[in-house]
């Protein structure tokens, strides 16, 4: 049996930064956090790869640069439905899209260069103890801790064995990468993302991302969300990826063959769930993504943040029931974020356009910026989250929702109930 005071399930990038983070503020930890990970890295990881700016000044505060991975700058994101088109401009250069193995594998050596242990070995077990956790791994090795961080993704098993269920809805996206089709021009330095899907009964989007395989070479991240897990659930998202490729001829080029998509699950963010039980504390998707967007990482970096804040006061204080935790994820820079995407989606069973997405194309008639030009802004870190709080905010919104209703109810129309294009 060998003793830490910190385990990490998981070495993703939940994992990697609740070391660094923990690293940050008790460096007297190093040799005392062992990450325990079940896959060699560099390890694929299936995943669009866009990190938003806030992801990037998490990092940033962590000392680390992540200008030196091989990388696609971002200017904006389009927003898409049907034939509407809305670009909002990130206003500064801290988004990015980059490849999730070469992210992934820079964290890690980042959290083992600064004192964390490293065994890529699974975990096949956890339990709690009277005076900590035990972990039993795979070679049949035992570890103690005081502390567990689960951070061990969609598929891990972490909530299973401390008996803390997901309260989020799972879903199934597909991915592939394709030739980059150069005469796309938003895609040169934007993330596109269709919302039209809900249109043909499915909860999701189609995203378009600038991006680079491993050799280097530029290509279109390309994929759909908001599947379900029944039969026939991924030839539908199939189906309707091509039907909503219908809108963008400019992407005609990179799709010509049929595209080889991969599968991989996503689990939705939920303010139902629990967010640590005693002594263990839940990161990064053990927690959810964004439910709009499908930002994953956002998450992982602010849930490590405040994992590292209530683990180092635990270690000083001996009170493991990391009862702050919730708290300070609701106060998290994702949150506000969270609670759009939340609002977006309820209303994309009623009609279609959704009104907030039909209000977001449209100019602000406040003459400034409308919601989703307040979203570009919040996601690149430009303005806190915060401001989506304020008076001046909800006045903009109202404003412009009164404006646009007349227009809205006569272009849309009721939401098809669940089919296929
Ligand atoms: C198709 C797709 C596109 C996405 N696009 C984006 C995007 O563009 N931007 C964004 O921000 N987010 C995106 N996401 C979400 C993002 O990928 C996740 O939120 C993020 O990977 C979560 O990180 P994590 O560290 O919590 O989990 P993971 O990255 O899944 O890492 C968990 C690690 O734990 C290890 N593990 C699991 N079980 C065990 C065990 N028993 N023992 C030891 N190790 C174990 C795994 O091997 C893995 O390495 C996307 C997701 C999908 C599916």
């Amino acid at each position: 049996m060998t003793h830490y005071r910190v385990i990490i399930l998981g070495g993703g990038p939940a994992g990697s930064l609740s070391a660094l983070f923990l690293l940050q503020r008790r460096p007297d930890l190093a040799g005392d956090i062992l990450i325990l990970e079940a896959k060699r890295f560099p390890r694929e990881k299936i995943c669009g790869g866009g990190v938003s700016g806030r992801v990037t000044r998490r990092l940033r505060e962590l000392g680390l640069e992540p200008e030196v991975l091989p990388r696609v700058p971002l200017r904006g994101f389009t927003v898409c439905y049907r034939d509407m088109r809305h670009r909002p401009e990130f206003g500064n250069r801290d988004c990015f899209v980059v490849r999730r193995s070469a992210l992934d594998a820079f964290l890690l050596c980042a959290a083992a260069e600064r004192g964390a242990e490293v065994r890529f070995t699974p975990a096949v077990g956890a339990c709690r103890e009277r005076r900590g956790v035990r972990v039993m791994t795979a070679d049949g090795s035992l570890f103690r801790a005081q502390v567990l961080v689960a951070a061990d993704g969609v598929n891990g098993r972490s909530r299973e064995w401390f008996a803390a269920p997901h309260r989020g809805a799972k879903t199934l996206l597909l991915q592939t990468d394709a030739p980059f089709p150069e005469e796309a021009e938003d895609l040169h330095d934007s993330l596109v993302l269709d919302f039209t899907p809900p249109r043909f009964g499915i909860r999701g989007y189609v995203w378009f991302f600038p991006s680079l395989n491993d050799e280097g070479q530029r290509v279109v991240n390309a994929g759909i969300s908001g599947g379900g897990f029944s039969s026939g659930s991924a030839r539908r998202l199939r189906e309707c990826f091509r039907a909503v490729l219908k809108d963008h001829p400019e992407m005609a080029g990179a799709f010509r063959a049929e595209p080889r998509f991969r599968a991989y699950p996503e689990r939705n963010f939920s303010i139902l769930q629990r967010f640590s039980v005693e002594r263990v504390i839940f990161v990064g998707e053990q927690l959810g993504v964004d439910p709009f967007t499908g930002e994953g990482l956002g998450i992982c970096a602010d849930s490590a943040a405040a994992a590292a804040g209530c683990i180092a006061r635990a270690l000083e204080e001996g009170d493991f029931s990391f009862r702050g935790y919730a708290s300070q994820l609701l106060r998290a820079p994702f949150f506000p974020l969270y609670l759009i995407g939340t609002t977006y989606w309820p209303q994309s069973l009623w009609r279609q356009p959704c009104f907030l997405f039909f209000m977001s194309t449209r100019e602000s008639s406040a003459g400034g910026m409308n919601v989703i030009d307040y979203y570009a802004k919040v996601f690149s870190g430009l303005i806190p989250g915060e401001e989506l709080y304020t008076l001046r905010f909800w006045r903009t919104v109202l404003r412009d929702a009164v404006g646009v209703l007349p227009e809205w109810l006569s272009t849309s129309a009721p939401t098809p109930c669940d089919r296929c294009p």
